[in-house]
């Protein structure tokens, strides 16, 4: 992409009303637009990284042998009720709206009663399942804080797969291959170090619903972490009798500020029960199916990856989900050298893209610091110079946006990084 044509521009300051971090240099380097109080829109940037996010965490899901689907965001009254979950004292966050007759509908918060419901259509007997559907898709929550920026988004994209097993031990295989794809893809987006498996409270069937927690300075939640073991548990199980049982000793906990990246949960029969989710077992006796449910909220991690990897200067990508690879900056000198160094980088430009490697190319009419001050606010990985003093082929300047190192390559070793 040239950068001449990219429609969103850096700006020195963000919103004067913004207090998030991850908001703040998101905004200022034109990756989101903040419409209100938290809610944000992606721009070409943005939505890169977002989708980078997604199809990491689409491969781990299919991976897993899950189906992707869509549902829709207005609710049916009828199946919450069904649940229990339509009055806004059961779940405090609910956005309803009206049809034209005034009868109510909801905006999807989360989708554990639709799924049910529908899957419901389609299941009858043990030969459909186990079956994991999975979709991405938008919730909405009233929140009732919204410091956190892209963390905590009154509307917010969410990846929600749900598990429907014929038996405890069927959920239970499942689950902890769950959790080993959400740990394949905290790892992958570049957070796998510091987040932790977190024992939780929840989880209706089982004892404890598991969170993914992320241990960083602008989180909302603590954790208590057991390093030999690579585990934590939340304030909710923060008991002696409950470390007991998990072989923990409260002496070696440290105590973090982290961000809930994820949270699994078994269901078990909670929501197939009252919806009437059965299926006919080998004997021909109808049973209930045994659910699971298993989150991650996409800007919830791009900004947890902000919060982390930002320095004073700005954004700082981790490759695996960075808007592009390279940086290309070509430097323009007074004099008449001009029309080659344009004529290298132009070159330079379709070599990288005629390989397949995603490059954004700063062609603008622009002081060199200035160039630079936008790409290190950008954070694309690598940058990449042409000037005057670059040869014909290279060398060429290449600078790691996160360590400083500069280095001279050919074109080759470009394509190797
Ligand atoms: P929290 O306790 O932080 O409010 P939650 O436990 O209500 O979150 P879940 O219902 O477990 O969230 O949602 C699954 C995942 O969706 C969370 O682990 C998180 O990654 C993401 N998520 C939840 N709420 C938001 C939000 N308001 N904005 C962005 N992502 C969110
Ligand atoms: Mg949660």
């Amino acid at each position: 992409m040239l950068q001449s044509h990219l429609f969103t521009k850096t700006r020195k300051e963000g919103p004067k009303n913004e207090v998030s971090a991850n908001a703040n240099f998101l905004i200022r380097a034109g990756f989101i637009h903040k419409e209100m109080a938290g809610v944000y829109d992606y721009l070409p940037l943005g939505l890169r990284v977002i989708e980078n996010i997604r199809n990491i965490i689409r491969e781990e899901m299919n991976a897993l042998g899950c189906q992707e689907v869509s549902l829709s965001a207005l609710q049916d009254p009828e199946i919450w009720n069904k649940s229990g979950r339509w009055s806004d004292d059961v779940v405090d966050v609910w956005f309803k709206t009206k049809l034209k007759n005034d009868v109510l509908l909801g905006l999807g918060a989360t989708h554990e009663e639709p799924m049910v419901r529908m899957v419901s259509e389609h299941v009858r007997s043990y030969r459909d399942l186990p079956l994991y559907t999975y979709q991405f898709q938008t919730k909405f929550r009233n929140e009732l804080r919204s410091k956190s920026g892209i963390m905590r988004g009154r509307e917010f994209l969410m990846k929600d797969m749900y598990s429907f097993c014929r038996s405890e031990a069927e959920l239970d295989a499942f689950y902890d291959k769950a959790a080993l794809a959400y740990k394949k893809i905290f790892e992958r987006v570049g957070i796998g170090d510091r987040t932790y498996f977190t024992f939780a409270s929840g989880g209706m069937f089982s004892k404890f619903s598991h969170e993914f927690q992320t241990v960083c300075g602008a989180g909302e939640d603590f954790i208590y972490i057991d390093e030999e073991k690579r585990i934590a548990v939340n304030d909710e199980v923060m008991q002696d009798d409950i470390l007991k049982s998990l072989g923990i000793e409260r002496s070696k906990l440290r105590k973090e500020k982290s961000i809930e990246v994820g949270n699994i949960f078994k269901y078990g029969t909670r929501y197939t029960k009252e919806l009437g989710l059965n299926f006919m077992d080998e004997d021909g006796n109808e049973q209930p199916v045994i659910n699971g449910a298993y989150g991650i909220g996409l800007g919830r991690l791009m900004g947890t990856v902000v919060e982390i990897f930002a320095d004073a200067k700005g954004l700082v990508w981790p490759e695996a989900i960075a808007p592009f690879k390279f940086h290309l900056i070509e430097i323009v000198g007074g004099g008449d050298t001009g029309d080659s160094v344009r004529k290298e980088a132009i070159e330079l430009y379709d070599k990288l893209n005629s390989n397949g490697v995603s490059v954004l190319y700063d062609d603008r009419d622009l002081r060199a610091g200035e160039k630079f001050g936008d790409s290190d606010l950008i954070g694309i990985p690598w940058r990449i110079v042409v000037s005057s003093k670059t040869g014909t082929d290279g060398p060429y300047e290449v600078k790691n946006r996160k360590t400083g190192e500069v280095k001279m390559v050919t074109l080759n070793e470009i394509l190797e990084l």
